[in-house]
């Protein structure tokens, strides 16, 4: 199928490109790009632009545009000091050996450490003899450094910010 001249939404194809199967098209935004035919004409979500039309689309909604999802959450950085989210699932880090975030083994003395990164700085919970009572030391840090935070963002969340 010769598709030389023809326009699919942005698109605008210019010839056959040198691989089989697929066509050069010029976007209305100014950009080359090469397409495969097939996706030109298919049906079911057609390509219909160099891929402008999908980032301008993520800037409208606020979504999907990562510029603007970074910017959202550097914003968020600077009013809490911290990422909300990541407090809100504190999920457990993959390097994390012992089961609970900011709980640490001590090798060398066999003591468990506790810390808890906030703001940007890591703060020193102890040195305990167990695991449950450096468990416990983060736990309480969590309510006081993390809660009014939590809820300071949950609150903002609920009012659609
Ligand atoms: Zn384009």
């Amino acid at each position: 199928m010769n598709l030389t001249g023809r326009r699919f939404g942005r698109l605008t194809v210019l010839g056959p490109a040198a691989e089989p199967g697929m066509v050069l098209c010029r976007c209305d935004c100014g950009k080359l790009k090469k397409v495969r035919a097939s996706s030109l004409t298919r049906t079911s979500k057609p390509v219909r632009s160099c891929g402008c039309l999908r980032s301008e689309a993520g800037r409208r909604n606020g979504t999907g545009s990562i510029r603007q999802n970074s910017a959202n959450m550097l914003d968020l950085c600077r009013r809490y000091g911290t990422q909300p989210g990541r407090l809100i699932n504190n999920k457990l880090s993959s390097r994390n050996r012992t089961g609970h975030t900011g709980v640490f083994l001590n090798e060398k003395t066999g003591k468990y450490i506790a810390f808890l990164w906030f703001q940007r700085r890591r703060h020193y919970l102890g040195s305990f003899r167990t695991y449950q009572e450096a468990v416990a030391a983060r736990e309480e840090a969590e309510r006081i450094y993390f809660a009014p935070v939590i809820a300071a963002r949950k609150a903002e969340l609920a009012q659609g910010s």
